[in-house]
């Protein structure tokens, strides 16, 4: 049956993981009926044989209102979820924030192309939401259901969209897991505003926490430094919601800049967290009755892990704040609550318990007198059976006598074919196979049923110790989710640290205006790359915000445009995230929105032209990015003819450098543009120096001041080994178009 169970979890693993919703049912279905149909989808599973450690898996309801979309997530496998309300445009950035593994879509015909746009776009799993809308009363009651008695407290300040949509997603849950999950901790409501807006788009191109399929080559890989699955899914999301407020991210630096000047701490901490098992998902399990001792022995050992941890960060001399708060989070005080959980749990659970209640034998001696009573019963019921054989043995003189027992007939006597007739008259025949004979006795039956009972009387005791303690766990969910949370803060700080100490890096200045200098800014993805190739990155600088705003960027080919946007964005994602950053000195404006568009062709979304999918996303830029916003526009118009592209593309420059005011980074092949851009007054020439490299490379990648001349495309083909013959012929039919003028002309000014 057990076994059965487990077989059945492989096939519907992977299922899921493929986006599919399974229902489970019995067959043929068990007597009365009246269980509910399980049924799975891949946003409310809680096995950790589908779900992935280090990544959030949130299930979203959009509830839409008017010209407002109430969002509302949770994470049934940790308990984690949340609320915003997005305007019809600001759709993406949430969703992007949120990062749901499924969306179910409320007032399905009422969803607006923007949400519709944001959820292809995101590349996220959504359908619509097929059950009853709940608002007003309907809706209070389900959220009666999930938080107890607490829930208008816990709810106080939420708007209706949002209510509703928390409302449709416990419902949902109801419906196909069977039950709410218990003792929910209370979702939080995210203010748009105190995180940095980045869609999904931009997430994408960046690549900060996926490269394509993969995960390595991410900003993600370079700064995961953590030890636990719980720091791991913090700061994933954190980098999908960077911070805005400078305090609140200067308080985060001062913890990362403690870590990294206390390498002793750091290193002490991340021992301590790297045996600190995922509490968090222990009581995703057990809120919805899907539990086995295992996970108590999770919540046991995580509360002692925590004391450790807590113990260890005490022995840092002049901790920052957030670093004190976290050692008086991670204690776990004897004050009831908490403290006598973990006392309950380590009296009651062996060290290492199986994982589910039928294995068994995962209470400890004399933790339960009845318990040991019935075990001692059942053991000595066994003991006498052992030598009731032996008794056997000796009397019929038939040595390979055994007593046995099976699922099918229970105890019995198994002796050969060959000997059975020389069995007495007490021994009554059971079953005759080809090479033995099963036999029952008086005596055995007598022995079997008194060990039989006791075994069962042990096991519902067992199970009963089981529930108990699953009821003590869950009433302390609050208190040790808490506790979880601080230890994957801490892991998160600890982490980021490491990475700081590993990469060189130093601390950004966070200021609140839009200035923004970085100075020997590198790309921490590239640079680690080339370091593994034994090469070294080329830094450079960038100074926007104040006077000059926009940087037109223009150089040849594979001169490094691409990567030095892209570095001045990921700098500064990563010093709003709180993390030290690749650099010799940093200093950053905050930035509201971080927007980032690459014009290739290899962004090809199903259905829509790579040139349309191109304009869509510019578009959203031009009505979203405010004068406090960042933005890279990588090659915008390359989708289609010279002619348009170069007209648009030069049409949203100036609407950013007029209307928006925003800061641009603006990297083009179109040297046309650079005429338009030095009559714009905020506007910056800059280009990709066209020299040789120091080694054998093709470029110096370095951005100075002025305008490209070429594209250089001869010099690529020549690195790329052309014929000789072609480039010759390239260079004199380049002759003919450009007249005398040399091509290899360098950038100027
Ligand atoms: P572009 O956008 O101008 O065509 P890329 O940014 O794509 O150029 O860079 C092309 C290649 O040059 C990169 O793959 C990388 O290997 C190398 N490169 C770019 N910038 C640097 C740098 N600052 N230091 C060292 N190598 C670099
Ligand atoms: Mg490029």
């Amino acid at each position: 049956m057990r076994r059965s169970c487990l077989d059945r979890r492989r096939p519907v693993g992977r299922l899921l993981s493929a986006g599919h919703k399974v229902a489970l049912s019995e067959q043929p279905p068990s007597p009365g009926g009246d269980r509910p149909l399980q049924r799975l989808t891949p946003g409310t599973s809680v096995d950790a044989a589908v779900l992935a450690p280090g990544r959030t898996n949130n299930l979203a309801v959009a509830f839409t209102a008017g010209e407002t979309v109430g969002f509302a997530w949770l994470d049934v496998s940790t308990g984690e979820g949340g609320t915003a309300m997005a305007s019809v445009e600001g759709c993406g950035p949430a969703l992007a924030q949120i990062a749901p593994t499924e969306v179910l879509v409320a007032r399905w015909p009422e969803t607006s192309d923007a949400l519709a746009v944001a959820l292809r776009s995101g590349g996220t799993r959504f359908g619509k939401l097929d059950r009853p809308e709940l608002v007003g009363a309907a809706a209070d009651g389900v959220l009666a259901a999930a938080y107890g008695p607490g829930a208008p407290d816990a709810l106080r300040g939420f708007s209706p969209p949002e209510l509703s949509a928390l409302a449709a997603l416990l419902d949902y849950v109801r419906a196909t897991a069977g039950r709410l999950p218990e003792a929910l901790p209370p979702p939080r409501r995210a203010a748009i505003n105190d995180t940095m807006e980045i869609d999904a788009p931009t997430l994408r191109g960046l690549e900060v926490l996926a490269s394509g399929a993969s995960v390595e080559g991410t900003l993600l890989s370079v700064l995961d430094r953590t030890v636990t699955p719980a720091g791991a899914r913090l700061l994933a999301r954190q980098l999908a919601a960077p911070l805005t407020k400078p305090d609140t991210i200067r308080r985060r630096l001062a913890m990362v800049r403690f870590m990294v000047n206390n390498p002793p701490v750091r290193a002490g901490c991340r021992e301590e967290l790297s045996g600190l098992p995922d509490v968090l998902r222990a009581y995703g399990r057990l809120s919805l009755g899907k539990a086995g001792p295992r996970d108590l022995a999770a919540i046991r050992d995580g509360l002692e892990r925590a004391q450790a941890v807590a113990a260890h960060l005490a022995t840092g001399e002049n901790l920052p704040v957030g670093l004190a708060t976290a050692a008086r989070e991670l204690r776990v005080s004897d004050d009831g609550g908490k403290g006598a959980l973990a006392g309950t749990l380590r009296r009651a659970l062996v060290p290492s318990p199986p994982a589910t209640i039928g294995e068994g034998g995962f209470v400890v001696e004399e933790y339960h007198v009845e318990l040991d009573a019935e075990r001692m019963e059942a053991a000595a019921a066994k003991e006498a059976i052992g030598k009731l054989q032996d008794r056997y043995v000796q009397q019929t003189g038939i040595k390979s006598l055994r007593i046995k027992t099976n699922t099918l007939i229970g105890y019995h006597v198994e002796v050969p074919a060959a000997a059975a007739k020389g069995l007495a008259d007490g021994f009554t025949l059971r079953q005759g196979l080809a090479s033995s004979a099963r036999y029952t006795t008086t005596e055995l039956d007598r022995l079997a049923a008194e060990q039989v009972g006791a075994a069962e009387r042990v096991a519902a005791i067992e199970e009963r110790v089981f529930r108990e303690l699953v009821s003590a766990a869950l009433a302390q969910r609050m208190a040790v989710t808490r506790i979880a949370h601080a230890a994957a803060a801490l892991d998160l700080v600890c982490g980021l640290g490491q990475a700081a100490a590993e990469g060189l890096w130093v601390e950004p200045e966070l200021a609140d205006d839009t200035l923004l200098e970085i100075e020997g800014g590198r790309h921490p993805v590239a640079e680690q790359l080339l370091e593994a190739e034994g090469r070294s990155f080329v830094p450079n600088d960038c100074r926007i915000g104040s006077d000059d705003r926009l940087w037109l960027l223009t150089g040849p080919n594979m001169a490094g445009k691409s990567t030095f946007l892209r570095q001045v964005a990921l700098v500064v994602l990563m010093a709003q995230v709180g993390s030290f950053v690749p650099a010799t000195r940093a200093r950053v404006g905050v930035v509201d929105k971080l927007f980032s568009r690459i014009g290739a062709s290899d962004d090809l979304v199903a259905g829509r032209s790579t040139f349309m999918v191109e304009m869509l996303e510019t578009a959203a830029i031009l009505k979203q990015a405010t004068a406090r916003s960042l933005v890279i526009l990588d090659e915008v118009g390359r989708g289609t003819s010279t002619h348009d592209g170069l007209a648009i593309a030069q049409a949203s420059m100036e609407y950013l450098h007029d209307e928006v005011g925003c800061r641009t980074l603006f990297a083009t092949h179109f040297h046309e543009l650079a005429d338009a851009a030095e009559a714009m007054p905020w506007a910056v020439c800059m280009a990709m120096d066209a020299s040789p490299g120091r080694h054998d490379e093709m470029f110096a990648f370095k951005v100075r001041a002025g305008r490209a001349g070429q594209s250089y495309g001869l010099r690529v083909a020549t690195h790329a080994g052309m014929p000789a013959t072609v480039l010759r012929r390239a260079a004199e039919l380049l002759g003919q178009v450009t007249g005398t003028k040399d091509h290899e002309e360098g950038t100027s000014g």
